[in-house]
């Protein structure tokens, strides 16, 4: 009997076997009292869990992208000159190299903050509001549907970018709000009135976020840009050397034909 008890439990069977002659031995006694030796069923496998359950948490509701861009975007200077946007910073890497771009050429343009990064990076926040750039709310991590959920909950985001923007520039005038991925809907840009900042859209996309050449981003901003227009480019959220090496190139271009002014 003591051998077979042996093997079972070699066999990890865990069955009880009445009056082996040591308990002590028995795995299945050390978990608890059993049943009595008759009705003794199999134990449940010591590693079974219960099954991890299916209700995860419901998607939250978002209201859908309307098909066209809502009223209200800011998508042109209004006069001859162009406006330059820089979104997703700031960034360690690529935000100094740009100021001292533009301070080199003597430019001023609208750098549109992340808040969580203005939070990690108050003294770039600093010198961009220093060096007499516009600041722009982008929401606080980049969310591309924030848009489309409640509005309390992108009034918070909204707010809450703000607070470290002002925490790294106490006196800061944060005048526009963009939409991470331009994915405007009427909600955000009521909340961003309400809050002090008109939607700011843009008219030149030269697509820097994909990644293209220097030379491919020089081109499509030279071939759609037009007097008023307001060029977006990145100067966070990847490798911005394309961009910053077509700035080089574009910057004195753009300020030649059309003149180059800080949004109002
Ligand atoms: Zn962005």
């Amino acid at each position: 009997m003591r051998s077979r008890a042996v093997l079972a439990f070699g066999l990890g069977l865990a069955l009880f076997l009445a009056g082996c002659g040591d308990p002590a031995r028995n795995p299945s006694q050390a978990a608890g009292p059993m049943p009595s030796a008759a009705a003794t069923p199999p134990a449940p496998k010591p590693t079974a869990s219960p099954r991890p359950s299916r209700t995860t948490p419901p998607k939250p509701r978002l209201r859908p992208l309307p098909t066209t861009l809502p009223a209200g975007l800011h998508r042109s200077t209004g006069d001859q000159a162009v406006a330059l946007t820089f979104d997703d910073g700031p960034d360690p890497r690529w935000t100094p190299q740009l100021l001292d771009q533009l301070k080199a050429d003597h430019v001023t343009a609208t750098f549109c903050l992340i808040g969580s990064r203005a939070k990690r990076y108050p003294e770039l926040v600093a010198r961009i509001a220093r060096e007499g750039h516009q600041l722009c709310n982008h929401s606080w991590r980049h969310d591309i549907n924030l848009g489309r959920r409640p509005v309390a909950e992108i009034r918070a985001d909204l707010i809450r970018t703000d607070r470290a923007i002002k925490a790294a520039v106490p006196n800061a005038r944060i005048p526009y709000y963009r939409q991470p991925g331009g994915r405007w809907t009427p909600e955000v840009v009521a909340v961003a009135r309400k809050l002090g900042m008109r939607s700011l859209h843009w008219s030149v996309d030269p697509q820097d976020w994909d990644h293209p050449t220097a030379k491919t981003i020089a081109k499509r901003v030279e071939s759609a840009v037009r007097p008023g227009a307001i060029v977006l480019m990145h100067d966070g959220g990847g490798d911005r050397r394309p961009t910053l090496a077509a700035c080089r190139h574009l910057i004195p271009e753009l300020k030649r034909r059309y003149g180059i002014s800080p949004l109002r």
